[in-house]
C-alpha cells in the first residue's frame, strides 16, 4: 500500500521523474540539474540526492509526505531503498550515531525562505518518533520539539522574503544515552538580528512575540500592561505590517505560553517576561523635542516615561534623565570630574533605542538559556546537532548584519569542501581504490581575509578602528571604510569604491556600505544604561544585566564574539559526522508549482551543486557492497540469477564483462564495487538506483 501510494507521488517511470540521485545525471551542467529539479518538483518529488546529499526544494503546500506512514516506511531502511526523503537522512544519522557511538550533524543551509527551519523540525520530529523511552525521556521530548514555537515567538519575524524568517541562527544538539534515547539537549544561538525591535523594512514585522502579546493576552493583562492593538506603538506601526498570512498570533500566544510552562518557567517568569516586553513597546513611544534653536532635548510628554518605567520597574525620573543626557567624564587640570552632557534628538532616540534593543537580547538569552536548563542532562554519549543557521543574504543596501552572516556562511561552505572531500577520499584509502585529486574552489582565502588575525583581516581591522576612535563620531564608518581600501586593495576577493566595499563570496559578489558598521560592532550598552538596569526594583530584569561596569574598558566587539562563535561552531561540526541539506527556494511568490528556472539556477551554482556531482563522479560515481550489487543486478545474466553462487568479486566480473563495461571505469576495492559513471545501457535502465 505504502508504495502504491509513494509511487503516486514520485511515479515511477525514470524520464517523467528525472533521476533521483544526480550523480547519476546524463549530463553535468547547471541547466540539466536544474531542469531534474524541476520535473521532479512537478511531480511533487521535493527530494533529490547528490550522494549522500539531500536537495530540498520547498513545495509551498502540503505534499503529504510527512505522517507517520512514512516514518514507518523509512524507519531502519537503508538510504537507496526508498526514494529520497529527509526521513532517510535523519534516519541513516540515527542509525549510524547509534551503530557507530559517533557524534552526527546536520548542515542545512540555503537562502531564506528555503525551507529550513521546516526541514530541522522535520528532522527533530522524526528522532523523538524512532528513539524509545519513557519519562525523563518523554519529558526530553517534550522540550526539545516545544522549544521550536517559543523560539520562534522570540526569533522569528515576517519579512518579504518569508512570513516566519528564523532571524537567528541555532545549533541544537540532542543528546541520547547509549541505548538511542534522547536525554538531554543543548541550543546554541546566533546573531540575533536584534536592530529589527526599533525598525522593520515596509512590509516586514517585528518579532512574532509582539503581535502575539498585543493581539493574545487576557483583558486583565492587557489593562494592567497598558497593551493596545499594535498599530499603538510605534516600533510596531512604521512598517505598515501588521500581519502575516498564515500566522494567528492569537493561537501562537496559546502555544507560547504553553511551551513556557514545558520549560518550567512558571506564571510569574511569564509575568516578568510580559512585563519587559510590554516596556519595551512603551518605551518605543517615548519622543523627543528640543526648544526652537536649542539642540538639548527633553522628553515630549513625561506621561509618555510612565507606562516604560513602571514595567521596567526603574525610576521615571532617572529614566528620563537617562535618555536625554549622558554622563561624560572630563578631565580638567588633572581632576576628573563626572557631568551630565545632554544629548540632541538624534543621540536621544538612539539611546532609547539601544535600551530596547538591549532588553530583547538579553530576553533573548535568557529565553534560550531557559529551555537549555530544561533538558540539561548529565551522562549523554552520543549527539545529533541540527544546524539552521540563515543563508547568505544580499539585498540593496548590506550592512554590518549582512556581512556577519556571509562570514558564517563561507565558513560553513568550507566544511562542506574540506568534509566532502575527506569522505570522500577517506573511503577511497580506506577500500584500496585509486583515483586522481579533484579540482575545486576553496573559498579559504576568503575566510581568511575576513577573520585572520595575523595579518589582520576585516574584522580586525575593524577592531582597530572602534578601539582607537572613542566615541561614535561621525565619519568612523567612513575611516573603516578608508583603512580597508588601504589594507585590502591587492587582494583577490575585495574591491573599493567610494565608501563602498566588495567581497566576492562563494556564492556571489556583495557591495557592503560601512555605514553603522562601527556601532553595531562595538555593540556595548553605555555605562548609563547599564546602570539604569540594574537598579530595576525587579530581580528578573536586573539579572538581565549581571556585568560589572568597570570590566567594561574593552568590551568584547559583535565581530570578535562572532568570529570565535563560528570557529567554536566548525570546530563542533568537524569532530562529527556529517550530513547535508541544501534546500532550494523554486520562487519569489511562495505558490505552490511555480517553479523559477532562472532563480533555481543561480541557487544550484552559487551552493556548487555541479561541483559536487563532480567531486562524486570524478572519484566513483556508484559504489555498492558487493553482495547488494549482484542482488541487484542479478537478472541480468542467467548465472547469477536467482542468486551468484562463490566468490563474490567473480561475480561481479562475470556481470561487467556481460554489460561490457569499459575496464577504466570501476574497481573493486575491499568490500565495495565502484562506478565512474554507470551509464552502460544495462545500468541506465536502472538508474533509478542511486549511489
Ligand atoms: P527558511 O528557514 O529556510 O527561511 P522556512 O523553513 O521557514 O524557510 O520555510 C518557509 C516556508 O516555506 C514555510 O513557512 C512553509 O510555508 C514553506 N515550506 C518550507 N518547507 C516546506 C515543506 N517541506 N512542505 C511544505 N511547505 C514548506
Ligand atoms: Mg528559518
Amino acid at each position: 500500500y505504502l508504495q502504491a501510494k509513494y509511487s503516486d507521488f514520485v511515479g515511477s517511470n525514470v524520464k517523467q521523474n528525472g533521476v533521483d540521485d544526480m550523480v547519476l545525471i546524463p549530463r553535468i551542467n547547471e541547466a540539466a540539474i536544474t531542469d531534474n529539479l524541476k520535473i521532479r518538483f512537478l511531480n511533487n518529488a521535493i527530494y533529490t540526492y547528490i550522494g549522500p546529499v539531500l536537495i530540498a526544494v520547498n513545495p509551498f503546500k502540503d505534499v503529504k509526505i510527512f505522517d507517520d506512514k512514512f516514518i514507518d516506511m523509512y524507519q531502519g531502511s537503508a538510504l537507496f531503498e526508498n526514494p529520497p526523503h529527509i526521513f532517510a537522512i535523519a534516519d541513516h544519522m540515527y542509525r549510524s550515531m547509534v551503530s557507530e557511538m559517533e557524534n552526527q550533524c546536520v548542515i542545512i543551509s540555503g537562502e531564506s525562505g528555503a525551507g529550513k527551519t521546516v526541514s530541522a523540525k522535520l528532522i527533530m520530529n522524526y528522532v523523538s518518533k524512532v528513539s524509545g523511552g519513557s519519562g525523563r525521556v518523554e519529558e526530553v521530548k517534550e522540550v526539545i520539539l516545544e522549544s521550536n514555537p517559543l523560539l520562534e515567538a522570540f526569533g522569528n519575524a515576517k519579512t518579504v522574503r518569508n512570513n516566519n524568517s528564523s532571524r537567528f541562527g541555532k545549533y541544537v544538539e540532542i543528546q541520547f544515552s547509549r541505548g538511542g534515547e534522547p536525554v538531554g539537549g543543548k541550543i546554541s544561538q546566533f546573531l540575533l538580528e536584534k536592530s529589527r525591535v526599533v525598525l522593520q523594512n515596509s512590509g516586514e514585522r517585528n518579532f512574532h512575540i509582539f503581535y502575539q502579546l498585543c493581539r493574545g493576552t487576557r483583558p486583565e493583562m492587557k489593562a494592567a500592561f497598558n497593551l493596545a492593538g499594535p498599530e499603538c506603538f510605534s516600533y510596531l506601526n512604521q512598517s505598515g505590517s501588521f500581519d502575516a498570512d498564515g500566522i494567528d498570533d492569537v493561537k501562537e500566544f496559546g502555544e507560547t505560553l504553553h511551551a513556557m510552562e514545558v520549560m518550567g518557567m512558571d506564571e510569574s517568569v511569564q509575568e516578568d517576561i510580559i512585563s519587559v516586553l510590554s516596556g519595551i513597546l512603551h518605551l518605543g513611544n517615548v519622543q523627543f523635542r528640543s526648544a526652537a534653536g536649542d539642540d538639548q532635548v527633553d522628553v515630549v510628554d513625561v506621561r509618555q516615561l510612565e507606562s516604560p518605567a513602571a514595567f521596567l520597574q526603574i525610576d521615571c525620573e532617572t529614566l528620563r534623565l537617562k535618555l536625554t543626557s549622558r554622563l561624560m567624564e572630563s578631565k580638567w587640570g588633572g581632576k576628573s570630574e563626572n557631568i551630565n552632557v545632554p544629548l540632541n534628538q538624534e543621540q536621544a532616540c538612539y539611546t532609547r533605542d539601544a535600551l530596547a534593543k538591549g532588553l530583547y537580547s538579553r530576553l533573548f538569552d535568557f529565553i534560550v538559556e531557559s529551555v537549555n536548563k530544561a533538558m540539561v542532562t548529565q551522562g549523554s554519549e552520543v549527539n545529533v546537532g541540527i544546524l539552521d543557521i540563515y543563508g547568505f543574504e544580499v539585498f540593496r543596501q548590506n550592512g554590518f548584519e549582512q556581512f556577519c552572516i556571509n562570514y558564517v556562511n563561507e565558513k560553513l561552505q568550507q566544511i562542506f569542501i574540506e568534509l566532502t572531500l575527506k569522505a570522500e577520499q577517506e573511503e577511497y584509502r580506506q577500500e584500496g581504490i585509486q583515483w586522481s585529486e579533484i579540482q575545486y574552489f576553496n573559498n579559504k582565502e576568503i575566510c581568511e581575509m575576513i577573520e585572520s588575525k595575523n595579518p589582520p583581516g576585516i574584522f580586525c581591522v575593524l577592531d582597530d578602528v572602534c578601539a582607537t576612535v572613542h566615541a561614535v563620531t561621525e565619519g568612523i564608518d567612513s575611516k573603516f571604510c578608508q583603512k580597508l581600501a588601504g589594507t585590502f586593495s591587492s587582494y583577490r576577493y575585495f574591491s573599493y569604491a567610494t565608501d563602498q566595499f566588495t567581497i566576492s563570496h562563494y556564492a556571489g559578489s556583495v557591495q557592503y556600505s560601512p555605514s553603522g558598521f562601527c556601532e553595531k560592532n562595538r555593540d556595548a550598552l553605555n555605562n548609563d544604561l547599564l546602570l539604569l538596569m540594574q537598579s530595576s526594583s525587579n530581580a528578573f530584569i536586573r539579572a538581565l544585566f549581571p556585568e560589572k561596569v568597570q570590566d567594561r574598558s574593552r568590551p568584547t566587539t559583535a565581530g570578535t564574539k562572532i568570529r570565535s562563535q563560528a570557529n567554536r561552531l566548525v570546530k563542533t561540526l568537524m569532530s562529527c559526522t556529517p550530513h547535508y541539506i541544501r534546500c532550494i527556494k523554486p520562487n519569489e511568490t511562495k505558490k505552490p508549482g511555480d517553479f523559477d528556472m532562472e532563480r533555481v539556477k543561480h541557487q544550484v551554482m552559487y551552493l556548487g551543486l555541479k561541483e559536487n556531482i563532480n567531486v562524486r563522479r570524478a572519484g566513483f560515481a556508484y559504489r555498492r557492497p558487493f553482495d547488494k550489487f549482484l542482488k541487484r543486478y542479478a537478472i541480468l545474466t542467467k548465472e547469477t540469477w536467482p542468486q551468484w553462487r562463490g566468490d563474490p568479486k567473480e561475480g561481479i566480473n562475470h556481470l561487467m564483462a556481460h554489460v561490457a563495461m569499459d575496464r577504466a571505469q570501476w574497481q573493486l576495492g575491499k568490500t565495495k564495487l565502484f562506478i565512474k559513471s554507470p551509464e552502460s545501457k544495462a545500468f541506465r535502465s536502472h538508474n533509478s538506483d542511486r549511489a
